[in-house]
């Protein structure tokens, strides 16, 4: 047979295909293989997990302000349909690619099975800036997005939720076009609406209430009291701030803060009030005059007892894993510790966090915000609260269980919690046709 021949019927390797050739979605699988291994993963449930069930690639030919006709591309990626509607956030980010679209729908996966939530994982989003477009052309946007994957969208299909770059006004946008086609107003669409348009009372702030609520059970277990321990955050967005807020409020010190635009920092303690009055008049925290302002990647290295990275993937790499001061790195983000970074802060002696137990909070809300969005019934916020604290201290238990069982770190123990959940199921429906 030629060589060409050849490669023609050799299929790729699970995982290998060419449209998942992109770092994130590598580092994904890297993960996912680890978890595999540990648990000598059936290779059948295996081969179904690491490529995603369905992905979409949407044009948008949009008007701009200035007259212009310019095409934006979209994509919504479905990991897996097995285990009810999938679920996971709308992204607006200059650099956003299918792949990156892949890898986070694969961790939301992990993270709603983690957390017990009837989903499987999404995620979708634009190639755009936000920051350089005027309201009206992100509404366009938005909007004609919403149109062009409707047909893979629904209450009980698919149901997105904010991301980096859209919060409660892209979710009113989405919610009002899919209402239109449908002719009725369908709340369950989509979550992280405004409150007044069905949307949960606590859900804006949830993302960064579940990491705060994460970390005190963490340390709690290690009699170490929160409030007595200092904090530095990566990303002042709507994670990021919610974390620095909260953490300020019960009196912790929070020593730095960064975004993309710098970053500060102030052993003492930062007043974070007042550092969030400044963001909002310039746009940064840089230049914040009770503080030092430093590089944006200075931050992650200052000495703090905990570093929150809140903003992004691919932060702490095995160029910078080496220099961190910390004790403890708690995930808001997805994927800002690449797999190499992991193994260094391990010898290191650095507790991880994972991601799809810390960043778990925004989905918990969502989903209660789903539910009374079917029930047509709405709790109150403190009701919210306590769920999403109970639940967020159920899933750390578990994932601190399964890591000791399996003598492993909490990353894998926390894939190893969800992956387990999601294999099962998988098995027990088997193979269509
Ligand atoms: P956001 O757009 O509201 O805020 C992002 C923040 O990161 C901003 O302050 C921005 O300035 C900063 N940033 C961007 N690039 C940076 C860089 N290179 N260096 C330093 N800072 C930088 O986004 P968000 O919703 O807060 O999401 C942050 C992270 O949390 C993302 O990884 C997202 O996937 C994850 N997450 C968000 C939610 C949610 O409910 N919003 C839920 C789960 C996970």
């Amino acid at each position: 047979m030629s060589p060409g021949r050849a490669a023609a019927v050799t299929p790729p390797q699970p995982g290998g295909q060419l449209e998942w050739q992109n770092d994130l979605y590598q580092m994904a699988c890297t993960q996912f293989r680890g978890v595999a291994r540990t648990l000598d993963l059936d290779p059948d449930q295996y081969t179904r997990l690491i490529e995603p069930r369905r992905s979409l690639i949407v044009n948008l030919p949009i008007r701009l302000d200035s007259g212009e006709l310019v095409n934006f591309t979209g994509y919504r990626v479905q990991h897996i349909l097995t285990m009810g509607p999938t679920k996971g956030g709308l992204r607006f980010a200059p650099d956003l690619t299918l792949g990156q679209c892949g890898a986070l729908a694969m961790w939301m996966t992990w993270k709603c099975a983690l957390l017990g939530l009837p989903y499987g994982g999404a995620k979708g989003g634009v190639r755009c800036d936000p920051h350089a477009l005027s309201v009206d052309e992100i509404e366009r946007i938005t909007r004609r997005y919403a149109a062009e994957v409707n047909p893979i969208v629904g209450p009980d299909e698919d149901i997105p939720a904010p991301d980096m770059g859209t919060g409660e006004r892209e979710m009113a946008w989405f919610y009002d076009t899919y209402s239109q086609a449908a002719r009725h107003a369908v709340p369950a669409c989509v979550t992280g609406k405004p409150v007044a348009l069905g949307g949960t009372p606590g859900r804006r702030q949830a993302t960064g209430l579940g990491v705060v609520f994460t970390l005190e059970a963490a340390l709690e277990s290690e009699e170490r009291p929160l409030e007595e321990q200092s904090f530095a955050i990566q990303g002042f967005g709507n994670v990021g701030a919610v974390v620095a807020s909260e953490l300020h409020a019960r009196g912790a010190r929070v020593v730095g803060i960064g975004d993309i635009g710098g970053a500060v920092s102030n052993p003492a303690g930062l007043d974070v009030p007042a550092v969030a009055r400044w963001y909002f008049e310039h746009d940064t925290v840089a230049g914040f005059p009770g503080a030092e302002t430093i590089a944006r990647e200075e931050l992650l290295e200052l000495s703090c007892d905990v570093l929150v990275p809140a903003a992004l993937e691919h932060q702490i790499t095995e160029a910078n894993a080496g220099r961190l001061r910390c004790r403890m790195v708690a995930e808001g983000a997805n994927g800002p510790t690449t797999p190499v970074a992991d193994e260094i802060l391990a010898e290191r002696g650095i507790t991880v966090l994972p991601d799809i137990l810390v960043s778990g909070g925004g989905v918990t809300v969502s989903y209660f915000e789903w539910v009374q969005a079917h029930q047509k019934y709405v709790w109150t916020e403190s009701e919210i609260r306590e769920r999403l604290r109970s639940q967020m201290r159920q899933a750390l238990t578990s994932v601190i269980g399964t890591a000791e069982q399996l003598d492993v770190d909490l990353r894998t123990g926390a894939l190893a919690v969800a992956v387990r959940r999601v294999a099962e199921t998988a098995k027990l429906r088997a193979v269509f046709p």
